[in-house]
């Protein structure tokens, strides 16, 4: 039985003050959390702040980007050993929103993979289609296409690292989630081309989260669904009795 993941992207979002309040919050709400594996991810200026205070409780941290290289002239970026020093043992690689305004391809999200993973990072990859290609009806395609980009020539044992959120990017911030139907298809699918390409047990043992408007209200229809094992959340992660409801609604399907 897989794990249930519930991770929170907290976006562009809390300063070093406020994010020490969240984790502050998360830390005492969570508390009794056993089955659920839980993670926050800050802007990079609060992982410190937000790591000393979850230090000694179960919510791990992690970052929302990394560099595609260990260290040099790059003015601006934050490399993978960096995050792993100030704490993180996540780190979320080819959000949409980084693809959106930021230049990431499924060719960067696979060398970041490589890198992160290489200096002890676990990737939270996200692949997903858009309105217009679910719309044009390519969603399957589009994600044999990601999947097949973004794990290109991966190892095994680097693709056990890794959690796959499919956030369809018509979801994301929009309030529109989609149905666990829609959902639990796409998941399918994608566990189907972990096992071709890397076996049955290791198929078995992927987690997929699913990402795109999870709230409190939808989150146990959604983590009902055995192929659905957890959640990447953005806005309702924000919120420490949104994103507490969210890891119970997770605790209580498990
Ligand atoms: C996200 O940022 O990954 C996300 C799913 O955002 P939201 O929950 O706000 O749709």
């Amino acid at each position: 039985m897989r794990r249930k993941f519930i991770a929170g992207n907290w976006k562009m979002f809390k300063t070093p003050q406020e994010a020490r309040q969240l984790a502050k919050s998360l830390k005492i709400k969570l508390t009794d959390v056993r089955r659920t594996e839980v993670a926050v991810c800050p802007p990079f200026v609060s992982i410190s702040a937000v790591q000393e205070i979850l230090r000694d409780s179960r919510i791990a941290v992690g970052a929302q980007n990394v560099h595609l290289e260990r260290s040099g002239a790059y003015t601006g970026e934050v490399s993978a050993p960096m995050l792993k020093d100030a704490g993180c043992s996540w780190v979320i690689i080819g959000h949409s929103e980084r693809r959106q305004y930021s230049g990431e391809t499924d060719d960067t999200v696979n060398r970041k993979i490589r890198l992160a993973v290489a200096d002890g990072l676990s990737p939270i990859v996200c692949i997903g289609e858009t309105l217009s290609e679910r719309e044009g009806g390519q969603t399957e395609q589009v994600i044999n296409r990601q999947f097949s980009a973004c794990f290109n020539e991966l190892s095994e044992d680097v693709f056990g690292r890794v959690v796959i959120a499919y956030e369809p990017v018509w979801a994301i911030g929009t309030g529109r989630n989609a149905t666990p139907e829609q959902a639990d298809a796409v998941h399918r699918q994608i566990r189907a081309l972990a096992a071709s390409r890397y076996g049955r047990e290791a198929a078995e043992r992927l987690r997929i989260q699913y990402g795109g408007s999870v709230k409190p209200e939808n989150a146990a229809d959604l983590l009902r669904r055995s192929d659905i094992d957890g959640a990447l959340v953005g806005g309702a992660s924000l919120d420490a009795d949104a994103f507490t409801a969210i890891v119970r609604a997770a605790e209580d399907v498990t």
